[in-house]
């Protein structure tokens, strides 16, 4: 018995030895052959046999983006800034880039908005489900532009450069609000100016110099025409329109059609909470209202549904534009719409298709 238990020992004990020795005096693993690309650039010392980028620019358009209240209240619960993207981060990181318009500022405070409250102010933190979700570009002229003050719009704007999120729309005073950016891809620039029909929840009573206002033509046609020379297409963010209704009103018709005629390529319109037609116009395309995206209107199913239009541009020219209905839930959380429910959508809007084509 002691015999057979010594001789385990001993084959035990050399076994371990000889992993020791083996660990001990192995070559380090020699490093890894370069990557196929990268050793034939090498090779040709040039940028000869790099794949070109693809000549299209892809970008997802939504509405209205609200992180405050409900919203703020379910992400806080979640302990997670992304939790009204989740069920769309798929989709949304499908594009280049995304737009949409904010709807909530950022104060730097934290304490959650009442439910009832029509003054917004977002978390801090959730930024971070802008940033994860391919949001590079966001308007911030709307009605609820100044629910945290002047200081709350300069907290925004910083706030949002920051996180890597450029804005549009409104500032500390008019060159500001109507200063036009540049998102740049594959050396494509997609100029953007965004302006709102009133700058606080008054229906436009207040004037003042803090955000682009869809009144102000003059400004319009002339940050279009500057935009024209430095940018190979150019979108025009309009927060306008009735609250709550299907049909686009006079003011929202004359101020997109002013952007076009003057050179816009696309009016993306938000702010009636509904979704509304979309018109070709000229030489672009007019969205009237894509509705809600993120939103905790959870009282009817209007307020729930919402319109994101991924666009394609091609050789500086809009080539489609894509209707991909959404549905929001649980006062927060948007989801793409079932098959089934995508059909009831698009005939309550009498929309034939779900792809439009802007070019032959
Ligand atoms: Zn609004």
């Amino acid at each position: 018995m002691s015999k057979r238990f010594l001789i385990i020992l001993i084959i035990c004990v050399a076994a371990s030895g000889t992993v020791f020795l083996a660990r001990k005096f192995v070559r380090p693993i020699s490093a890894p052959p370069l990557p196929q690309r990268e050793f034939v650039d090498q090779l040709l010392g040039d940028d000869s046999v790099k794949v070109k980028p693809p000549d299209q620019v892809q970008i997802i358009l939504v509405g209205d983006i609200m992180l405050s209240r409900n919203v703020a209240a379910a992400i806080k619960k979640a302990g997670n800034p992304d939790l009204p993207f989740l069920q769309l981060s798929d989709f949304l990181n499908s594009s280049d880039f995304n737009f949409g318009n904010l709807e909530s500022p950022f104060s730097g405070r934290n304490n959650i908005t009442p439910s009832g409250s029509m003054v917004f102010n977002a978390p801090t933190d959730n930024v971070k489900g802008l940033v994860d979700n391919n949001f590079k570009i966001l308007s911030l002229a709307n009605n609820h532009a100044l629910d945290q003050g002047i200081t709350g719009i300069i907290f925004t704007r910083k706030h949002l450069a920051e996180s890597g999120i450029i804005s549009v729309g409104a500032g500390n005073n008019q060159d500001e609000a109507w200063q036009s950016e540049l998102v740049e891809v594959r050396g494509i620039k997609i100029g953007f100016l965004a302006a709102s029909y009133a700058s606080a929840n008054d229906s436009g009573k207040i004037k003042n110099a803090y955000v682009a206002r869809t009144d102000d033509f003059e400004n319009l046609k002339l940050k279009i025409e500057n935009l024209k020379s430095r940018s190979d297409f150019i979108i025009v963010s309009m927060h306008a329109g009735t609250e709550y209704t299907r049909q686009p009103n006079a003011a929202q018709t004359d101020f997109a059609h002013a952007a076009i005629d003057a050179g816009a390529n696309v009016v993306v319109g938000h702010h009636p909470h509904w979704v509304q037609g979309y018109e070709k116009y000229g030489n672009g395309i007019i969205f009237y209202s894509l509705g809600n995206f993120i939103f905790d209107q959870e009282w009817s199913q209007k307020t729930k549904e919402g319109l994101a239009v991924k666009i394609k541009i091609s050789d500086s020219k809009l080539q489609s534009a894509e209707l991909f209905p959404i549905i929001i839930e649980n006062y927060c959380c948007a989801r793409l719409m079932t098959e089934k429910e995508k059909t009831g959508f698009m005939n309550t809007y009498n929309l034939a298709t779900s792809t439009i084509w802007l070019l032959p």
